[in-house]
């Protein structure tokens, strides 16, 4: 009865999601000297289960990953990746990649430090919803690409959490992060696009985190992408983000401000879950097909 336990990958071995497997002295549980990915698998139209985007997501690690000192193997965790989802049954799930330094060493030199990697699967999302989104513009700043770069290493996440505590705090539901010359950079963990009549663009920002969710609306919309001050951003006909969690999520108030429309983010998000679901069928390429039922 209730639900099975699930699974995740773990150094070559599936095993108890909730099995304690890392000590105490991890390395990445002191300085954040890890880093993962956030991919979805969706329930496709001909009844299977595809992964989208995988490779690209797989990239980013290993970029993330060399940075660090570690090893990624982009087959073995892609493998890894399918395995598990095979393994937990799920057709849908959230996949989060973790790949970090281990024990051997208390320093910051990574080179004595055992390295690891696990997949594990979420059948649920935590990603922005409700009935109007409520952005607020952060106190804090962005983490500077030339101090930490925009990639998914652990320990840089610090900086969105602060953000989304105070935004929470305030009675956002999600942070907007804007850098010391009044340009929008991102959210928390999205991308921000804008609409003006016809116009949409993609807000460009060397701090922000270039999003496959992002470059996947680009190229479905030809959106333009360019730098964007918030005083821009504040008097846009209509507002979204988009994340591999939050697809594409309409903005309904920024600060004080409320957006007239969503309309077209609206059709833009029917227009992503028809290509994550195989719907619209001229984008296949971009699912990896997970081998379920
Ligand atoms: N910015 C940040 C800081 C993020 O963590 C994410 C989520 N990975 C995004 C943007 C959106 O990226 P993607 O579309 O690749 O999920």
């Amino acid at each position: 009865a209730g639900n099975p336990v699930l699974q995740l990958w773990f150094d070559g071995e599936l095993v108890r999601a909730d099995a304690p497997l890392a000590p105490l002295t991890t390395h990445a549980l002191h300085y954040g000297s890890g880093v993962f990915e956030g991919i979805r698998s969706y329930q496709t139209v001909d009844g299977g289960s595809a992964v989208f985007r995988l490779p690209e997501h797989m990239e980013r690690m290993r970029k993330g990953c060399e940075l660090l000192g570690i090893d990624f193997d982009v087959r073995q965790a892609t493998a890894a990746t399918l395995q598990v989802l095979r393994a937990n049954r799920q057709s849908a799930a959230y996949i989060r990649p973790l790949a970090w330094c281990g024990t051997g060493s208390i320093g910051l030199d990574v080179a004595p430090l055992s390295k690891h990697l696990m997949v594990a699967t979420f059948g649920t999302v935590v990603h922005l919803s409700g009935s109007a989104v409520k952005l607020g513009v952060s106190s804090w700043r962005r983490n500077p690409a030339t101090s930490l770069p925009p990639l998914k290493l652990c320990g840089a996440y610090v900086n969105s959490i602060l953000a989304k505590h105070e935004a929470k705090t305030r009675g956002f539901d999600e942070a907007l992060f804007v850098d010391e010359a009044g340009m929008v950079v991102e959210c928390t963990g999205a991308n921000v696009f804008m609409l003006n009549g016809d116009k949409l663009t993609a807000v460009e920002h060397a701090d922000a985190l270039p999003g496959i969710t992002r470059d996947t609306v680009i190229a479905l919309t030809g959106a333009e992408s360019r730098a964007v001050p918030l005083a821009e951003l504040m008097q846009a006909d209509e507002v979204f983000v988009c994340g591999t969690a939050a697809e594409v999520t309409p903005i309904n108030i920024l600060n004080e401000h409320r957006f007239a429309y969503d309309k077209r983010g609206r059709e833009i998000a029917q227009l992503y879950r028809d290509v994550v679901s195989g719907a619209d069928s001229s984008h296949r390429a971009w699912l990896t097909d997970v081998g379920l039922p």
